[in-house]
């Protein structure tokens, strides 16, 4: 299919939408001769259940159940299936908050639901969450610095860099080819520790030319890191795996 990945030792696509592409069964086909894990985003319980079932024949994916904030309030009776599913999954997304809607009402639903979510991931041990934080990026940041016991990945961050001043332990951001050609990259990735930088599609949700994104695009992103960091491209691999090595690593704690 393409020929860096042939060179490579190893991807991890953190967030991607596999349902959501057209043909998505040829893409996991494709993929799994790669060497790329994709973690599988869904925005609800019943949509988690379904795409374990309907990709349940391929390997090198992770379906994660997820609570995707503008479901709500659609989704808030799935709140307790959400927690069983928490209960055999490692990685757990799309949740968060999004503060695009106006409701007051709606958004500190949202929130309680979060940290509810939260919490059951501590409880259970500690749990891996891939964020979304579309104008919360503040009160996101602040809920998730209390759980500690669980790894944060927020995906696409676009709050104010501010933000990144002090970065706690937990905290990890998943870069995408968009984010790499938006002119605030560079003061973006100058803020964040390399040991905290992951990578993600958010296929098939960003287009590149005329085709939408899929993990055999991450070359992109390795590559503008590789720039700004003064790094190979393999050393960018390398580094970037161990970050995903030393979040697994707490899998097995
Ligand atoms: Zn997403």
């Amino acid at each position: 299919m393409t020929s860096w990945l042939d060179h490579s030792k190893g991807i991890t696509d953190t967030h991607c939408h596999i349902q959501d592409y057209e043909a998505p069964k040829d893409l996991l086909s494709g993929l799994s001769r790669l060497p790329v894990e994709v973690w599988n985003m869904t925005i609800s319980p019943a949509q988690y259940l379904a795409n374990k079932e309907q990709f349940s024949r391929y390997s090198n994916i992770i379906h994660c159940p997820g609570f995707f904030p503008l479901e709500l309030p659609k989704i808030e009776t799935q709140l307790d299936d959400l927690f069983i599913a928490m209960e055999e999954s490692l990685v757990i997304g799309e949740v968060g908050l999004d503060y695009t809607i106006e409701d007051d009402c709606l958004k500190q639903k949202q929130f309680d639901c979060l940290s509810k979510i939260f919490t059951k991931g501590v409880e259970l041990g500690g749990r891996t969450f891939s964020i979304h934080s579309r104008r919360a990026a503040q009160e996101t940041f602040a809920l998730a610095a209390k759980f500690p016991a669980n790894t944060m990945i927020f995906h696409w961050f676009s709050g104010s860099l501010d933000l990144l001043e002090k970065i706690p332990e937990h905290f990890y951001f998943s870069c995408n080819t968009a984010m790499v050609r938006s002119r605030n990259f560079r003061n973006f990735i100058t803020k964040i520790p390399k040991g905290h930088i992951l990578l993600e599609t958010d296929g098939p949700y960003i287009e590149l030319g005329s085709k939408h994104v899929s993990s055999c695009d991450l070359h992109m992103v390795l590559d503008a890191l590789a720039r700004y960091w003064e790094l190979s491209r393999s050393e960018v691999e390398e580094t970037i795996q161990g970050n995903i090595k030393q979040i697994k690593g707490k899998w097995n704690g």
